[in-house]
């Protein structure tokens, strides 16, 4: 419907509350002119209908936390993703070998923590599959990959750089840390402007096909392969991609963001690592033996950042996920702002193991979480890559969104795309199925993180994430109603159209 008056009818979720219905809404030059119950009243019969029959509509899905230039990669890289085997990560990329035509073939999403054989490639099994191109493979984290012989030279990472593993003195192919971050860095180098662009267009239109119209695009030169002026070329698109971008520009550097006049600033400023790797900054040692990571900022150079971008009216997002990670955020925050945190909206990335002292102090100063439910779906519960770094207690403590908002600290829900799929649909199935029962959420309370939640955090409560009158008419159709359907079921719910402001948003063109 691409009018600017005309009335939605279906099964409106309002999300102002748990019970929160209309069976129509007028909409008019983009807003929400009106809605209710019942049927629609007389003095709107002139008005076009857009009958969406038994289709639930929700307000448009909200992500907080997109990593928009790697998301949008995938969709050109291979997808190892659904291999269930070693085999099975061979065999596509074989597969994708065979009809190859470029310098170097990249693949994404390796997840040993997912395989029976629970261990990486090597250099020469990757040799097997062609030694015409180098051949490089990310890990799903994002912070370990595996290259080829002639990729090792061709990414330019040198064998006695931290992090190539040798055995017998030659390289396996499995790099991590400083050799994983050259080896990426050089193969995102290697992309052109266009190329980029192209990767944002895909990942716009991969969050329109599933009813996500606002993302938080975390971009810039602390994600290997993204470069510092990768935010201006974001800026010069983003009114063209097929849904809204909040652009989050990931630097230390005050001075520039506020010359671009952006009012936040970071995203996966790192704190610390993952629990994948093996790096995330724990309080006691991982449960396998890998020490308890380690804090990438002393406290003096983070509160200085905390302090200049706080100082300057900026909202500040950083990356910590370990629990000595989260009480580094919480102390250099009380030292740079106090309890002026809140204000700002200053956030914190994930968030993964927090302790109820963390949990009052944070509601104290202010400090809100971006968490990532499909996380607990990948890796949660009994036997899972959580259990097997944490341990049991540990495992059971992780995410524990039921706790967090109870103890009243805001949450935005956010996919963390490329790591995983950019589908808000998802993360509320992740949040209300959680492997462990006392932490689900509520069906209202994890689309709330989708919607009212992430609205919130880009100071956008007064014009989304409700559907309420005097808002934008920004909403998702869906085949099913979350409400109503299975919990189980939720992750398969079809987004059968996305609306911005009113206009239908085209997920299928091409770039
Ligand atoms: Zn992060």
């Amino acid at each position: 419907m691409n009018t600017d008056r005309f009335v939605v009818i279906g099964r409106i979720r309002t999300m102002v509350s748990p019970g929160g219905r209309a069976d129509w809404m007028l909409v008019v030059g983009g807003e929400i002119a009106s809605l209710g119950e019942g049927p629609v009243p007389p003095e709107l019969s002139d008005a076009p209908v857009l009958d969406l029959g038994s289709g639930t509509v929700l307000p448009a899905l909200h992500d907080a936390h997109v990593h928009l230039l790697s998301s949008g990669l995938t969709e050109m890289t291979v997808d190892v993703s659904r291999a269930q085997t070693m085999d099975d990560v061979f065999a596509i990329m074989a597969d994708a070998a065979r009809s190859f035509e470029g310098t170097i073939l990249r693949a994404h999403s390796f997840d040993p923590d997912l395989l029976p054989e629970g261990r990486y490639p090597t250099a020469l099994e990757l040799d097997a599959i062609s030694t015409e191109f180098p051949i490089y493979v990310r890990r799903r984290d994002g912070h370990s990959s595996i290259a080829s012989t002639s990729a090792l030279a061709f990414l330019d990472v040198p064998l006695d750089a931290p992090g190539v593993e040798l055995e017998g003195g030659s390289p396996t192919g499995v790099l991590r840390a400083e050799a994983h971050a050259r080896a990426a860095t050089r193969s995102g180098e290697l992309l052109t402007d266009e190329e980029r662009v192209r990767a944002y267009h895909l990942a716009a239109r991969r969050a329109a096909s599933r009813g996500v119209g606002i993302v938080h695009s975390l971009v810039g030169a602390t994600d290997p392969g993204d470069r510092d002026r990768d935010v201006e070329l974001l800026l010069g698109v983003s009114g063209e991609l097929a849904v809204d971008v909040v652009v989050y520009p990931q630097t230390l550097d005050v001075d520039r963001v506020v010359a671009l006049g952006l009012p936040r600033i970071g995203g996966c400023i790192l704190l610390d690592g993952s629990f994948s790797s093996g790096t995330a900054a724990l309080d006691e040692p991982y449960a396998d033996g890998r020490g308890r990571g380690s804090l990438y900022y002393s406290d003096d150079e983070l509160t200085g950042f905390f302090r200049k971008a706080h100082g300057r009216g900026l909202q500040i997002a950083v990356h910590a996920i370990g629990g000595r990670a989260i009480s580094q955020a919480i102390r250099c925050h009380a030292a740079a702002c106090g309890t002026e945190a809140g204000e700002a909206r200053h956030r914190v990335e994930h968030c993964e193991l927090p302790t109820s002292s963390h949990l009052s102090e944070m509601r104290r100063l202010g400090i809100s979480a971006c968490v990532q439910p499909t996380f607990e779906h990948l890796w949660g519960g009994p036997g899972g890559m959580y259990e097997r770094r944490l341990g049991a207690d540990r495992m059971r403590r992780s995410n524990p969104f039921r706790t967090m908002l109870a103890s009243g600290v805001r949450l935005a829900g956010g996919s963390d795309s490329y790591v995983t799929p950019l589908d808000s649909l998802l993360g509320i199935h992740s949040a209300v199925n959680r492997p462990n029962p006392s932490e689900q959420l509520s069906v209202f309370d994890a689309v709330s993180l989708f919607t009212s939640g992430a609205a919130w955090f880009s100071f956008d409560e007064k014009k989304r994430g409700t559907l309420e009158v005097g808002k934008e008419a920004s909403f998702v159709v869906l085949g099913d109603d979350p409400f109503e359907v299975a919990p189980s079921s939720i992750e398969s719910i079809d987004a059968t159209a996305l609306y911005l402001r009113g206009r239908i948003v085209d997920a299928g063109a091409d770039a």
